[in-house]
């Protein structure tokens, strides 16, 4: 979906009694673009020329052929200057120019090196909905600035927090929430202490790579913890550490600890929950958690050499 940002001059030439402003996430008819006029700023129903008279007022005009001129016939992706074109006018993205040969894949004359000066001014005029907004983000940006808010938008979707497979589900968190415990099987726990026993055979093994996801709720937030088994060197060790489901400014305003120990031996942790936008692989090789060497993990156990069990109790609390 694109938007055409027209001047406060260019809006007042318009007929004010078919426009009408809308509100952003209202679907405008692509067909009929003099009817679906949307303002940035406007919530309701309110005559554009009332609108108008606020000075710094976007009008943006649905359109979704501008989406198609600006679409790379070759990768689809949104062109950027230098925008090519071939003698006879069809348009591509300069990445793709060297990835057809220099070949215009429509009509396969040479394409040389021709700018598309209108195109780029045309998208200098755009003013866009970030791509996430049926997820809540309501902000616009110009054509140029669009992808780059789009890779930090905090409501772009998350990744699938599992660590077990390569799992591609994205989404929010209330979609990671119920996706964790219906493909997953994930526990979902109330409260900020747990208490966890974890069991692991033949553990001088340094095979294979295990782990555990625990989901706790709690001040209105979801975190995961993860107990990961991985070898480090020539040993095995076993780390754990709680992640949140949220963005990393967020995280932050938590703490955890976390204590592991038995056979009159204690060992603890304080971290900071780290956000779920830190792939669980990041975290784990920054060591940002609690971890237990195997000849430790085995006097927890009880000097057991057959199965470890280590315990694990924990906290998170709110920093003030
Ligand atoms: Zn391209
Ligand atoms: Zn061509
Ligand atoms: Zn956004
Ligand atoms: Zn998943």
């Amino acid at each position: 979906m694109t938007y055409l940002k027209l001047g406060k001059k260019q809006a007042n030439t318009g007929s004010s009694s078919t426009i009408k402003s809308k509100k952003l996430d209202e679907s405008c008819s692509p067909s009929v673009p003099s009817e679906s006029i949307c303002a940035s700023e406007a919530s309701g129903e309110a005559s554009l020329e009332s609108n108008a008279m606020h000075a710094n007022m976007t009008i943006l005009v649905h359109n979704d052929s501008i989406d198609d001129l600006l679409e790379c016939p070759i990768c689809s992706n949104s062109m950027f200057p230098p925008i090519q074109q071939c003698p006879s006018g069809h348009t591509l993205c300069s990445a793709c120019k060297s990835r057809v040969n220099n070949k215009c894949p429509i009509c396969r004359k040479d394409i040389g090196n021709i700018r598309c000066l209108a195109l780029e001014k045309l998208a200098v005029s755009l003013c866009l909905p970030c791509a996430y907004h049926q997820l809540g983000c309501e902000q616009m940006f110009p054509y140029y600035s669009k992808v780059v808010h789009e890779s930090q938008c905090s409501y772009r979707p998350y990744s699938c927090p599992h660590p077990g497979q390569n799992c591609l589900f994205t989404g929010g968190i209330s979609a990671l929430l119920s996706h964790l415990r219906d493909c997953h099987e994930v526990d979902l726990q109330n409260g900020c202490t747990f208490n966890h026993r974890y069991v692991k055979q033949d553990p001088c093994s340094v095979d294979n790579v295990t782990w555990t996801l625990t989901l706790f709720s709690c001040f209105g937030q979801y975190f995961c913890l993860h107990f990961e088994a991985f070898p480090l060197g020539s040993q095995p060790v076993y780390m754990a550490f709680l992640r949140f489901l949220g963005d990393e400014d967020e995280a932050r305003k938590f703490g955890y600890c976390l204590e592991v120990g038995g056979n009159g031996r204690k060992m603890t942790y304080q971290g900071v929950p780290r956000s779920i936008r830190t792939h669980h692989m990041t975290v784990r090789d920054s060591y940002d958690g609690l971890i237990v060497q195997r000849s430790l993990a085995l006097y927890f156990s009880g000097g057991e050499q057959k199965e470890l069990k280590l315990r694990v109790t924990g906290r998170i609390w709110k920093e003030i």
